[in-house]
């Protein structure tokens, strides 16, 4: 991999247009070529500072407010993290400043459901197409009946049933608290304060559990399976645990920190393919166009990024855009994908050794 010179002249007229509208916010330009070995430590810190330093001028955005104790928070932290799927974490800034998890933890239950009870019976609760709505729209698929997919709240309030249902109201919450932090590598906590204000709060949420039961798409009580899905988006993490919880997901779900398998590898495919799709909400398409990373974003103001095979991104910035999305955080991914390579179908992504051995081994025959 090596560093490369992207500048705004290779974006297309319709990323011009649509940034000059004010549906993307600009990125500063990518970082010029530093020198010949890229993938030094020193390297990757220096390209970290770069993107840290050029994303920290941006002030657009607002903090989440609907959840009151969501407001209480410093505007201005920010911290990136990079962590390899060997163990070795990169991070500048606020990185290991403590926020909620919230919609990142989707991905997570999402995971966890399709290694309890398998494919069909989860897309039996929720499906998997983008839905192109908020993420808190009270908006099912008209065809199946059901949430379009697990990354939106009705999508993950479904899956939290199902999770409820499976483990138990007394276990669900201990259990799902365990994943989440042998993923990222360290014992992870509650926000007391914010589940309580989210419960306190949560009406929407509440009606779309409701709408959840009418259609088959959850069992009663409703009550529960939403207090889970509120306690879940109140688990405590930093852009740290954000990256090594995605660098477990790209290592096929297994915690090299650690030496622990956390995840199914079957359920991990499954979950990085939706959050390619429905990741970033109804920004899902330009983050897939842009930045190609299967990716979570949450409105505590954090996103997860999953390069496969080779790394977890976390980030960390509260200022969000209209989409719910963190506004530094989407310029950070923008230049770290373009100076590293790390698009998912872009030359210098590699990805996996064993598919590219078939390629040394193999001379195609004429
Ligand atoms: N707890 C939040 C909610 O349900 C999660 C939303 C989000 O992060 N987009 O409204």
């Amino acid at each position: 991999m090596f560093w490369k010179k992207r500048t705004s002249e290779d974006r297309p007229q319709q990323m011009e247009d649509a940034m000059s509208c004010g549906e993307i916010i600009a990125t500063p330009e990518a970082p010029a070529t530093p020198s010949a070995n890229p993938t030094s430590h020193s390297q990757v810190d220096q390209m970290l500072s770069y993107v840290y330093e050029k994303a920290r001028p941006i002030t657009e955005g607002k903090l989440a407010d609907y959840i009151p104790e969501l407001a209480n928070v410093q505007a201005d932290s920010f911290g990136i993290a990079i962590a390899t799927t060997k163990g070795k974490v990169h991070k500048i800034g606020d990185a290991d400043f403590e926020f909620t998890i919230q919609s990142t933890s989707k991905a997570l239950t999402y995971c966890m459901a399709l290694e309890l009870v398998g494919r069909k019976e989860v897309l039996s609760r929720a499906g998997v197409e983008p839905s192109g709505d908020p993420f808190n729209a009270i908006e099912f698929s008209p065809v199946t009946r059901r949430p379009f997919n697990p990354m939106v709240n009705a999508g993950a309030i479904a899956i939290s049933g199902l999770l409820r249902d499976v483990l138990g109201v007394e276990k669900a919450f201990d259990l799902m608290l365990d994943r989440f932090s042998r993923a990222a590598g360290r014992q992870l906590s509650l926000n007391e304060s914010v589940y309580r204000s989210e419960a306190a709060t949560g009406h929407r949420n509440r009606a779309i559990g409701h709408l959840l039961l009418s259609v088959g798409a959850m069992n009663e009580p409703v009550e529960s399976a939403l207090d889970l899905y509120f306690k879940q988006c109140s688990i405590m993490v930093t852009a740290t645990d954000l990256a090594r919880i995605g660098a477990t997901i790209a290592n096929l779900g297994f915690n090299s920190l650690t030496n622990e398998q956390v995840f199914d590898i079957d359920a991990v495919r499954d979950t990085q393919s939706v959050m390619f799709t429905c990741g970033m909400y109804d920004y899902s398409g330009g983050w897939a166009y842009e930045v190609g990373i299967p990716a979570k974003s949450g409105v505590g103001g954090g996103i997860l990024g999953v390069v496969n095979r080779q790394l977890g991104v976390g980030t960390y910035s509260p200022r969000l855009d209209g989409n719910g999305n963190s506004v530094r955080g989407i310029a950070s991914y923008r230049m770290m994908s373009d100076s590293l390579g790390l698009h998912s179908f872009d030359l210098t992504n590699t990805g996996s050794e064993f598919v590219s051995s078939f390629f040394t081994s193999d001379r195609a025959e004429n």
